[in-house]
């Protein structure tokens, strides 16, 4: 790729957090208000939840179909997250940063580590809730998942968090419209650190 393509190329930026942590609130407020940044809509085989959509919330996909495309080399990163297989499309990514549009992505720490690994550039950015208590009632407040699925996610957001040094900004949701403040800010400065349009 020449330096003139590199330039044009849009940015990526990884997100990650620990479930309940809002980072979903704080990508709808920002991907509403930035039509220069695109969702990149991972697949999954976990079952949608109430009011989510297929093809915008994620493509919820069969395990076979899911098997299928890993071995057709589909996928950027996949990995097993709460019991179920999540993915990102190489489709969802290519055409919009070669176009010069910059992509948001919502992945796990180990999809973070494998995208690290393919030697992909991108701004890392990890949400968290002000407590795990207050994640912990954010969970249940939803009313997505019963007893069990909220132990499991609770387990996994310990892990999560200690892995929160691992990326390059951390936001902290305790008030959304300061943590939508601050992911526009990071935004921001990766477009002028690379030249790019606001
Ligand atoms: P949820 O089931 O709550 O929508 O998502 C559960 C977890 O899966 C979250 O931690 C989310 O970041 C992760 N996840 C969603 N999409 C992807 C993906 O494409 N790749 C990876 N590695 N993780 C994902």
């Amino acid at each position: 790729m020449s330096e003139r393509d590199r330039a044009m190329r849009g940015s990526l930026f990884v997100v990650s957090a620990p479930s309940g942590a809002g980072k979903h609130a704080i990508l709808e407020q920002v991907l509403a208000h930035d039509p220069n940044l695109q969702y990149a809509v991972s697949a999954t085989t976990r079952q949608p939840r109430e009011g989510e959509v297929d093809g915008e919330d994620y493509h919820f996909l069969e395990p076979d179909e899911f098997r299928r495309r890993v071995e057709a080399g589909e996928f950027v990163e996949w990995a097993e997250v709460h019991g179920h297989c999540y993915g990102t499309l190489r489709s969802e990514l290519e055409k919009r940063l070669d176009a010069g549009t910059d992509v948001v992505m919502q992945i796990d720490v180990q999809g973070m580590e494998s995208l690290k690994e393919a030697g992909l550039e991108f701004v890392s950015v990890f949400v968290a809730a002000p407590s795990f208590e207050e994640l912990e009632r954010r969970l249940r407040k939803r009313g997505a998942d019963g007893p069990e699925a909220i132990a499991l996610r609770m387990r996994n957001a310990r892990h999560e968090m200690e892995r929160r040094d691992e990326y390059g900004h951390v936001i902290v949701n305790d008030v959304l419209e300061e943590a939508i403040a601050d992911f526009e800010e990071i935004v921001r400065a990766e477009r002028r650190r690379g030249g790019r349009r606001e």
